[in-house]
């Protein structure tokens, strides 16, 4: 449920998420702060912090901390991370593509997490499919009668590029084009639109907000899909 998380934290100034992590640095008694103990600790989700910052050290370098990596990186987040890399690249990433610009983990970290590189993509591969059936709600109380969440889960996301490929179904822009592509919900969720891999697309920013033109409430929460 990170997205849901990240969705109300889109506003925050700057300072305020550099404030909260240097709090946590304090309680620590520590000049650094890993991912894991942000996650912990902190007020946000460090996905909000490494999307605002660029990356985790980014932010650990703005807050004027030591620069650490996370030591106990799951391989949801290597998957996640590679997901996230992938798009900014609007290609399957090679080995040396996973710069620290792009990518919050080397590609060293993953051949020692799986073996080689090829294996870490085999792996995420795997991880993408094994989500092939949506997240049905069976007995869930609330009152809402919808079949799928709203938020798009990472390995959904990493389905729609791979269906669509990391380009605007629309216009066709790529990130090397400079743009910012976001999943989109064909019929959007509000109008009953599932959380299905059917139902979503790759929109590039431009064309996902002239489609949200027509339904601001959609709007609202597409700008949260930003892949
Ligand atoms: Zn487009």
């Amino acid at each position: 449920m990170r997205f849901q998380l990240e969705t109300h934290h889109r506003n925050i100034p700057d300072e305020e998420l550099i404030e909260d992590l240097l709090r946590v640095a304090k309680e620590g008694g520590k000049n650094k702060v890993t991912i894991d103990e942000y996650n912990e600790r902190g007020r946000f989700h460090n996905t909000t912090l490494t999307r605002r910052f660029g990356s985790w050290l980014k932010a650990l370098e703005k807050a004027g901390l030591e620069k650490t990596r996370n030591l106990n990186i799951s391989n949801e987040e290597l998957f996640e991370n590679l997901v996230e890399v992938w798009t900014n690249l609007g290609k399957q990433p090679k080995y040396s593509d996973l710069t620290k610009e792009v990518s919050q983990y080397s590609s060293a970290t993953y051949e020692k997490r799986f073996g080689t590189w090829r294996k870490a993509l085999e792996a995420f591969v795997n991880w993408v499919n094994e989500g092939t059936l949506p997240e049905i709600r069976t007995n869930s109380p609330q009152k809402s009668k919808r079949a799928t969440p709203r938020n798009i889960n990472w390995r959904l996301r990493a389905m729609v590029l791979m269906k669509d490929g990391a380009k605007c179904k629309l216009c066709g822009a790529t990130p090397q084009d400079g743009a910012k592509l976001h999943v989109d919900h064909i019929i959007p969720w509000a109008r009953g639109g599932e959380t299905v891999l059917d139902n979503l697309q790759i929109l590039c920013e431009k064309c996902n907000i002239g489609k949200s033109d027509i339904d601001p409430n959609d709007f609202t929460n597409k700008s949260a899909e930003r892949l």
